[in-house]
């Protein structure tokens, strides 16, 4: 079966798929009133996502990360992880998570065949962290990653959206923080969305002021390898964690572009940043439609543009990133 690959010839083999649109944190610059619903939520279920995951496995993908929202919420989460792990043709399972229920499930999802997890942790101050995420959980996030480092996960990935004024003097804390542990700090250009231009405006940091601050400091940057997408990584001898920053803004940030995503309701987002989800759920409820997802899947990546256009505020129908997985 042949390989997802657009007209600029980037190939696909990392999906981002979201399995919720709901959250229990209440992050400014994502959901800042929370979650709202609108009506009972009808989500992906575990059938449709075992269609969707054998589709895209066959055309390439070799990587996928459950996202949401929050993606720890949902009940059968641990078996949506199971259920990906156990496609032969994916060799990663990855998540995203605000950290909540990670002291808990993180053995769990281990050994569901979890083998990446990203936590967001945008400040180590607990009164910070609470201002950010409107949630008084700082301590409940640390032991959750206490727990993953000791459940089997060799590295975890820690994401730290930049904010002016809020996070971005306390860089050196989180490097004192990182010396002795195998985390992999992702400091993340905060990005404008629909619901998020005021907050944009206020807290827009740009990720190159990182990128040279850290130069200052001895940081080096990694060569840049095929398989790496967008971020840019630093190491540097004195230090066991890493750093990666994720800089939206840059010119070229879409030239490694290597992903697609799936939101919770099946639709095909080949941006972050484009106006129309494609809708895929018609083609998931049996297997016998396994041939024309495939084939709709290749139709649509033809029309995937090459870049997106944040730098002129187009945001595209992305509200926020919970709706779509970010
Ligand atoms: N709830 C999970 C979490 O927070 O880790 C997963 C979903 S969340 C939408 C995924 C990532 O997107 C988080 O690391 C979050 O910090 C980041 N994010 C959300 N809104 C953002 C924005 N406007 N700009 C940059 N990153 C954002
Ligand atoms: Fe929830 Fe994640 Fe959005 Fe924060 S960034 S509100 S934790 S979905």
């Amino acid at each position: 079966m042949s390989q997802l690959e657009d007209r600029f010839g980037r190939r696909f083999h990392y999906l981002r798929l979201s399995v919720t649109d709901v959250c229990n944190f209440k992050c400014g610059y994502c959901l800042p009133d929370g979650y709202q619903s609108s009506g009972k939520p009808s989500f992906l279920t575990l059938n449709e996502i075992s269609h969707l995951v054998d589709a895209f496995a066959q055309v390439g993908t070799k990587k996928i990360r459950i996202t949401g929202g929050e993606p720890s919420l949902r009940r059968d989460f641990t078996d949506i992880i199971r259920l990906v792990a156990d496609n032969e043709k994916i060799q990663t399972v990855a998540t995203t998570t605000n950290g909540d229920r990670l002291a808990k499930r993180a053995k769990a999802w281990h050994e569901a065949g979890l083998r990446k997890i990203n936590v967001s942790v945008d400040s180590l101050d607990p009164r910070l962290f609470y201002q950010i995420t409107g949630e008084n959980k700082f301590y409940q996030v640390m032991k959750g990653i206490d727990a993953a480092l000791e459940a089997g996960f060799d590295r975890v990935k820690v994401n730290a959206v930049l904010l002016k004024g809020i996070n971005d003097r306390a860089l050196p804390q989180f490097l004192n923080w990182i010396k002795k542990l195998p985390i992999d700090l992702r400091f993340i250009e905060l990005m404008e969305t629909g619901l998020g231009r005021d907050y944009f405006k206020q807290y827009h940091v740009a990720g190159r002021e990182i990128k040279s601050w850290l130069q200052q400091q001895d940081w080096q940057l990694d060569p840049i390898h095929v398989d790496d997408g967008p971020a840019q990584n630093f190491s540097h001898p004195d230090y066991l964690g890493r750093i990666g920053l994720i800089m939206p803004y840059e010119k070229n940030f879409c030239v490694s572009c290597n992903r697609l995503r799936v939101s919770a309701k099946g639709k095909l987002h080949l941006c972050l940043f484009t106006e129309n989800g494609i809708d895929l759920r018609d083609l998931l409820t049996s297997n016998s439609q396994q041939e024309a997802l495939i084939t709709r899947l290749h139709e649509q990546l033809e029309t995937k543009k090459q870049t997106h256009f944040l730098h002129q505020g187009v945001t595209g129908v992305t509200q926020h990133l919970a709706s779509i997985g970010g």
